[in-house]
């Protein structure tokens, strides 16, 4: 077995849900909404497979989905995309991910990961053969610092990744952090991939900012979305990435021997979801704001120690407020306790990472607001 990850445990997300359904407990750990997304959507992908085709789709993605996700950054950001050369359809943002650093990465390449971050992305560097280095995120601003960035990059390293909103902190880049990313990899002549799924869930009216728009980052860097988090279907499993020519067609070399396509049908319809009015996407991002001041609040009654969150789906909570100190076990505890499942933000760490906080935890709040209210009154008791 490959020990990149036959040595890790079973990813955090699964492990989590599967505890929080033995222990009937509120399921605030993996992030999913426990509503799906717009009728309109469901019907047309209905509609689709029952009139086919139902073969394989082309291997860059629907023409009318690239055309969608093309319109899609003018409409929002600006941005000049050729919907015949500068986009890929994928199986989600994670196979994007992983088409990504496969179609880049050579053995010994270096990748500069931001600490904390996405779980998916060190043992998919490392399986395509990339070694990790980290820049750690201090609390509780979890500011990027450009001397902290200059440190981590060698000779070796090929890219940065960047995730903005951020999973699991909730924290929105800003334009100076931007800065610093786009500077480095200016000088260092170094590819950056940004995982933005969370592009439209960016609260109290502040702007998305895709590092692409910035001066000399088109050339440089690929754009990740996923119709899982913009339209609330995670399962569609239909992600979209855009940036210049020759980044997409190296990950397109690897995304054609990975999943190959991805379901046609399912992306016919993520092509008319794109396509919704502006009010689609300002009720989105209204009613996710309020459940984040909802869950926030119930949280603080709890007598949680609660960070700020600008975007996503996710509150951080600084488990010491209720005299805790080990994320992991605290997880666990409230699962099988309170009957709340949350996950630890120490998971969002590398293995090699031994100094990683271990007093922060993750609540997902994308679920209808009696869920939240019942989670934030079990929490409340069990306190
Ligand atoms: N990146 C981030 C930051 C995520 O939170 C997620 C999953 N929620 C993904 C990538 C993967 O997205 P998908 O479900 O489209 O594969
Ligand atoms: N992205 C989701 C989260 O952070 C989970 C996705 C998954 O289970 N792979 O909770």
């Amino acid at each position: 077995l490959n020990p990149v990850y036959s040595a890790r445990p079973q990813s955090i997300f699964p492990t989590m849900s599967r505890l929080a359904r033995e222990q009937n407990a509120i399921n605030l750990g993996q992030g999913f909404p426990d509503e799906d997304g717009p009728k309109e959507i469901l019907e047309i992908a209905a509609k689709a497979i029952i009139d086919g085709p139902n073969q394989y789709a082309p291997v860059e993605g629907l023409p009318e989905l690239c055309a969608a996700v093309a319109r899609d950054n003018k409409r929002f950001y600006g941005l000049d995309i050729d919907p015949d050369r500068e986009v890929q359809v994928t199986s989600g943002a994670t196979e994007a991910l992983a088409a990504a650093f496969q179609g880049y990465l050579e053995p010994g390449d270096e990748a500069v990961l931001l600490a904390p971050f996405y779980e998916c992305y060190a043992p998919q560097i490392e399986a395509a053969g990339g070694r990790v280095k980290f820049v750690d995120l201090v609390p509780p601003a979890w500011r990027l610092e450009a001397a902290a960035l200059e440190a981590a990059i060698t000779a070796k390293t090929k890219l940065i990744v960047i995730n903005t909103p951020h999973n699991p902190l909730g924290k929105v880049m800003s334009r100076v952090e931007l800065e610093i990313v786009a500077d480095a990899a200016r000088r260092h002549d170094l590819i950056v991939i940004c995982d933005e799924v969370y592009e439209h869930l960016v609260f109290d009216g502040q702007p998305h900012i895709p590092l692409m728009s910035l001066p000399g980052m088109k050339e440089r860097s690929i754009r990740i979305g996923s119709a899982g988090k913009t339209f609330s279907l995670t399962g569609f499993r239909i992600g979209y990435v855009t940036g210049p020519a020759p980044l997409i067609t190296g990950l397109m070399k690897a995304h054609q021997h990975l999943s190959y396509t991805s379901p046609g049908p399912l992306q016919k319809a993520v092509a008319a979801g794109l396509a919704m009015d502006d009010d689609y996407y300002e009720r989105f991002v209204r009613d996710m704001q309020a459940k984040r001041d909802l869950l926030a609040e119930g949280l603080k009654a709890a007598g949680f120690d609660v960070l700020p969150c600008e975007g996503t789906y996710f509150l951080t909570v600084d488990i010491r407020s209720v005299g805790r100190d080990d994320d992991a076990a605290f997880c666990r505890e409230i699962t099988e306790k309170a009957k709340v499942a949350a996950v630890p933000i120490s998971a969002f760490y590398h293995p090699s990472q031994s100094g990683a906080p271990q007093n922060y935890a993750r609540f997902c709040f994308c679920k209808r607001p009696e869920i939240l209210q019942e989670a934030s009154a079990r929490l409340a008791r069990y306190f």
